[in-house]
């Protein structure tokens, strides 16, 4: 059986695309928090309709609740999960081994990558609006200044919370939160520190190594 996997890293270092290729190579069930709240909610079991009335009021949903959703969608004993998302404090970490993974091996994987870079990075990111293909300034720029190689459109846009200061409180936020849950792992012996700055290929050698050792 393959262990657990707690993916952590800061919003841009890579860690969508790693989840996918853990899905389809390697056979993770990936669990977004996000997407089962919607589906508790239309199933519209006792939990989903808790859940849609806390929504309702505008309020976040707990992570008591968010536990339960996840313990009632999820059978360890059978399914090897990538966490993505969640836990993002260490709250949320305990909460999930006391819960849910228990005795279930587990590992927590930390995306490591320079956030000063990371943020020059996300500030470069341009959208094209008319297709969803992602250019770079810096890295991936479009051939033609303005205009989507893809599907020729001119409308490359940069999302509204790419700009300097968003990015630049959000990384600091991410880097506060996210230091007690990594020397939370650590202590326990279950971190592996990924140099996400080693393109996808070479950070998915990583992983695959840190699953199957
Ligand atoms: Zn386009």
């Amino acid at each position: 059986m393959k262990p657990q996997l707690i993916l952590l890293g800061a919003p841009g270092s890579g860690k969508g695309t790693q989840a996918a290729r853990l899905v389809s190579e390697l056979s993770y069930t990936h669990i977004s928090t996000g997407e089962l709240l919607r589906s508790e909610i239309s199933s519209g079991s006792e939990l989903g309709n808790r859940v849609q009335s806390i929504m309702n009021e505008g309020k976040l949903v707990d992570d008591n609740t968010v536990l339960e959703l996840l313990s009632s969608n999820c059978d360890l004993d059978t399914n090897a999960y990538i966490f993505d998302g969640f836990p993002r404090n260490i709250e949320q970490a305990k909460l999930l081994d006391d819960v849910l993974i228990k005795e279930h091996a587990s590992k927590a994987v930390y995306f490591d990558i320079d956030l000063d870079k990371l943020a020059e990075r996300l500030i470069n990111r341009r959208t094209c609006d008319d297709c969803g293909e992602i250019y770079n300034l810096l890295s991936k720029a479009p051939k033609v200044e303005g205009v989507c190689d893809k599907c020729k459109g001119t409308n490359l846009a940069q999302r509204k919370d790419d700009n300097k200061e968003t990015v630049v409180t959000r990384l600091e936020v991410f880097k506060n939160t996210i230091e007690p849950v990594l020397e939370y792992y650590e202590s326990q012996g279950k971190l592996t520190r990924l140099d996400a700055s080693k393109g996808a290929d070479g950070v998915f050698e990583q992983l695959e190594n840190t699953v199957k050792n």
